[in-house]
C-alpha cells in the first residue's frame, strides 16, 4: 500500500513536469537525437574511446584505472583509499553495482551516502527501487519515521521541508570531514577526460570538492567524444528526469590547481589533491557487439521509461536487479549480471520506447534477451 501512495503521488508530481519541460524548451528533443548520434558513435568503437579517455586523464594530472569486473573495481578503490576512513558517496549507480558501500563497511570504513534518496536507502538497509529517485517506493511518512529512528530530531508530523532540513544537519559534518569523495559521473568527455555530473540537492558538489581525494567510477557507456557533448548529456538528462532547469552541473577535470602565480598551473588547490577515475567494463564490451543489445548502452538514466511502464507499477519497484529497475533494468539486469529473467516479465506495452530520449527500442532488445533466457532454459522468476 505504501509503495501505491508513493508511486501515484509521483507520477503525479513527475510525469506532467517532463511534458512541460519538453514544450517549453523544445530545444532539448534535437539536443537528445544529436546526442544519440555521438553515443552511438562511441559504442561502436567502445575500446578505441576508452583508451582516448585514459590518456585525456592522464594528461589533466588525474589517475585513471580501467577494470573489467567488480571485484577489480572494488580492489582499485580498496588501494587508493587505503588507511582513510571517513569517506562520502553520491550519485553512483556504478558504486552499488559492484557491491561498494557494502565492501567499505566491511573494511571498517565509515560510510555516507549523501544523495537524499540514497542516504534513506542505507538507513532502511533497502534496495533502491528507481534510477533516479532510489527511495520512490517510499512514501513520506515512511522517509519521516525512518529519519526519526535514525537521526531523533524531528516533531511528530514533520514537513518535507523538515525532513530535508535535519539530514542536511546530520550530513553537514560528514561532507566537512571525509577523507575520501565517491561519486558516478553523467558522461565522460573522451577528449578532456572530464567527468560531468548533474545534480540539485548540492551533494555533489561537497563530494567532488571537500575531500581531498575524489574517486569517480563509472561504466564505459558513460563516455562521449567531446565536452560539448558531455555537456549536453547532462541538459538533456536533467530535462527528461523532469528536473529542468537542473541546479548544480559539476564538471571536474583533474584535481584542483591554480594559476594565480605567474600563470603557472599548479595542484593541488583548495579542492582535491587526487582525482581517480574508473572505467568499468562488466559485460559493457560484450553487449556493444552485438546489434540489438548494444542500444540498451545508449540509456542516459532520465527514469522516464519506469512511470510509463505498467509491469513496473504492478511488481511495486521490483522489477530489475538493483540497482537497475524497471524497462532500463531489465536490459541492465542481463547486461551487468547476466540475469535474464526480468525480461521475461515484459509485456511489450511500448511505452517505455515512446518516451525515451535516446528512442531505444527496449521491447525489441528485451525481445532479444528473452530468446536468449528460453534458449539457455532459464528458470522463470
Ligand atoms: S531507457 Fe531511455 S527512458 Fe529509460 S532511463 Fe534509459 S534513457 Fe531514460
Amino acid at each position: 500500500m505504501t509503495w501505491e501512495i508513493a508511486i501515484n503521488r509521483t507520477i503525479r508530481n513527475n510525469v506532467p513536469r517532463v511534458y512541460n519541460v519538453l514544450e517549453r524548451h523544445p530545444y532539448i528533443k534535437d539536443l537528445a537525437l544529436e546526442l544519440r548520434k555521438a553515443k552511438l558513435d562511441v559504442i561502436n568503437n567502445l575500446e578505441k574511446y576508452v583508451e582516448e579517455t585514459v590518456e585525456s586523464v592522464k594528461r589533466i594530472g588525474g589517475i585513471p584505472h580501467v577494470v573489467s569486473d567488480s571485484h577489480e573495481a572494488r580492489e582499485v578503490v580498496t588501494k587508493i583509499i587505503g588507511e582513510r576512513k571517513r569517506i562520502i558517496m553520491g550519485k553512483s549507480m556504478v558504486a552499488y553495482e559492484i557491491g561498494l558501500r557494502e565492501h567499505l563497511k566491511r573494511l571498517g570504513k565509515d560510510v555516507w551516502e549523501t544523495d537524499l534518496g540514497e542516504f534513506l536507502i542505507q538507513l532502511a538497509n533497502e534496495p533502491p527501487s528507481h534510477i533516479i529517485a532510489p527511495a520512490v517506493h517510499m512514501s513520506k511518512e515512511r522517509a519521516e519515521e525512518l529519519v526519526r529512528e535514525a537521526l531523533g530530531g524531528l516533531s511528530e508530523d514533520a514537513t518535507h521541508e523538515q525532513i530535508v532540513a535535519r539530514v542536511r544537519e546530520f550530513l553537514r559534518d560528514k561532507f566537512i570531514n571525509a577523507e575520501v569523495g565517491i561519486t558516478g559521473a553523467n558522461a565522460i568527455s573522451a577528449d578532456t577526460g572530464s567527468v560531468i555530473l548533474v545534480e540539485n540537492e548540492g551533494n555533489i558538489r561537497f563530494t567532488t570538492v571537500s575531500p581531498s581525494v575524489h574517486i569517480a567510477i563509472a561504466g564505459f557507456e558513460k563516455i562521449v567524444p567531446t565536452l560539448p557533448y558531455a555537456m549536453m548529456e547532462a541538459l538533456v538528462q536533467a530535462a527528461y528526469a523532469g528536473l529542468y532547469p537542473p541546479t548544480y552541473v559539476n564538471l571536474t577535470s583533474g584535481p584542483s590547481s591554480t594559476g594565480d602565480i605567474e600563470m603557472k598551473r599548479v595542484s593541488p588547490a583548495h579542492g582535491p589533491k587526487e582525482f581517480h577515475l574508473i572505467l568499468l567494463d562488466n559485460g559493457r564490451v560484450k553487449a556493444s557487439k552485438d546489434s540489438e543489445l548494444s542500444e540498451a548502452l545508449l540509456c542516459i538514466r532520465c527514469g522516464r521509461c519506469h512511470l510509463h511502464c505498467p509491469v513496473y507499477r504492478v511488481l511495486d519497484g521490483k522489477w530489475g536487479t538493483p540497482p537497475y529497475s524497471g524497462p532500463m533494468g531489465a536490459m541492465w539486469s542481463y547486461i551487468v549480471y547476466g540475469n535474464a529473467n526480468h525480461s521475461l516479465l515484459c509485456t511489450h506495452s511500448g511505452g517505455c520506447k515512446e518516451v525515451c530520449p535516446m528512442k531505444i527500442n527496449i521491447p525489441k532488445v528485451l525481445e532479444r534477451i528473452k530468446s536468449r533466457a528460453w534458449m539457455q532454459g532459464k528458470e522463470v522468476l
